[in-house]
């Protein structure tokens, strides 16, 4: 039977949402409420073939989503409330309490609370958008998707960093991971489309590389992730477009020292104005970069190299930790739609039998390598709308089996449990 199920997620001044029909997966509505907690809120939703813009005043994430309910019965996308059969929600940080999605109740809101301490600007906004659906919708089941859930199969050897266990006990200080949903949707998808053409996905070792604004990398085995490149949080690992990644760690107390920074104003220095930004001295916008770069601009040129000197050095850890490769995958912007990076990443890895089909990568084939290419080479985009609903369908029914086998016990034995 079809269901409508929303897959949002909560920002601390936006909320992003699709209202998807499942299993068909069609997206019926999805949008976007910008600058809430101001008067000059903006709310964009496309739905039927349609792009609306409003400007309004949006004075709290609750008031948003009552506008969007009100919006969805206004244009007739939706006849009624009751259409709505799940929400699931992206929540950043699911500590080591959560290893998959799980069903919303008291007791896990309380949990994602405890876990603020980990992600201080995320988890509490997100508990913001689930209380504004419960109390919006509340015949309605709520679903957590943990941005970090895919990476709990890591094992010690890889989330353990040399440093005293006493701040492990402390203060959970491990590697966590994070972009969970998008590399499992590439595991997922990978695992298919092996499936599709007759292989076995068993054992299939695949490394994810999700290249945004945001960028991590990330190897699976068996559709579970072995190793990746974020961390503690989400700074580790690639050069990214406001975001150093890795550098020695020693440089945050010789600048503290030296300039007198705080530990915010470092914070800020390492994820705001590094990465591509820093030394492209332009933009964190990679077409802008490549761009300048086939201009002639020096700075750019370095930028880009640095970046994919990174990526290339990352999966070529991994083949290691793998101890070899099937599928190497390329996702989320630049992953999906710059073949300069792509071709600048593969001719690096020549040297361990990686090679490119040019023209597949211009036009953006599924598959972009060569005849002698020892591993297949993909370019997947992501969905990790897609897979937060799935998720929230597969949790929903979970619950309601188990309150299905609660009841008749109930009424097998007239009591409660
Ligand atoms: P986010 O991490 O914010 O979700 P996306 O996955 O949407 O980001 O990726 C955004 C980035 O993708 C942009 O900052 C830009 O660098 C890059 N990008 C998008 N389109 C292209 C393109 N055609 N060529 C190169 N880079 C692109």
């Amino acid at each position: 039977m079809s269901k409508k199920i929303f897959a949002v997620n909560a920002g601390s001044s936006s909320l992003k949402f699709q209202l998807l029909d499942m299993p068909s997966k069609h997206v019926i509505a999805k949008g976007i409420f910008e600058k809430i907690g101001s008067q000059q809120g903006i709310f964009t939703m496309e739905f039927k073939g349609r792009k609306e813009k409003e400007l309004l005043d949006l004075p709290s994430h609750q008031f948003a989503v009552q506008h969007l309910l009100d919006a969805l019965l206004k244009q007739q996308v939706i006849r009624s409330l009751d259409e709505i059969d799940g929400v699931g929600h992206r929540v950043a940080h699911g500590g080591e309490s959560f290893g998959d999605s799980v069903y919303v109740d008291e007791r896990v809101m309380s949990i994602i609370e405890e876990l603020a301490f980990l992600a201080p600007s995320h988890n509490p906004v997100n508990l913001t958008g689930i209380a504004a659906f419960k109390k919006a919708l509340p015949q309605v089941g709520n679903v957590a998707v943990f941005d970090t859930a895919f990476h709990q199969s890591l094992r010690p050897e890889f989330f353990c960093y040399p440093i005293p266990s006493r701040y492990y006990e402390r203060y959970q200080i491990r590697k966590y991971g994070f972009h969970g949903t998008s590399h499992q949707y590439i595991a997922e998808k990978v695992a298919a489309l092996w499936e599709e053409q007759g292989e076995s996905a068993a054992d299939l070792r695949i490394i994810s590389c999700h290249l945004g604004n945001g960028a991590s990398i990330c190897a699976i085995k068996n559709g579970c992730s072995v190793n990746t490149s974020m961390g503690f949080t989400p700074l580790a690992g690639l050069m990214m477009g406001s975001r150093s990644g890795d550098i020695d760690p020693m440089i945050l107390p010789f600048l503290m020292q030296q300039e007198g920074l705080t530990a915010q104003a470092i914070s800020d220095l390492l994820n705001k104005e590094s990465g591509l930004l820093a030394v492209s001295q332009l933009s964190n916008d990679v077409r802008d970069i490549v761009e300048a770069s086939q201009q002639g601009d020096g700075k750019a040129a370095l930028a880009l190299q640095m970046f994919v000197n990174r990526i290339a050095q990352t999966v070529a850890a991994y083949i290691t930790d793998l101890a070899g490769l099937d599928a190497l995958v390329f996702t989320a912007g630049i992953g999906e739609h710059s073949a300069l990076i792509r071709e600048m990443v593969i001719n690096k890895l020549n040297c361990l039998g990686l090679f490119l089909n040019p023209s597949a990568n211009e036009q953006g084939q599924l598959f972009i390598q060569n005849k002698d290419s020892k591993a297949k080479i993909l370019i997947v985009p992501t969905d990790e709308e897609l897979m937060i609903a799935q998720d929230t369908m597969r949790i929903l029914e979970l619950e309601q089996q188990s309150s299905e086998i609660q009841t008749h016990k109930v009424a097998r034995t007239g009591h409660t449990t």
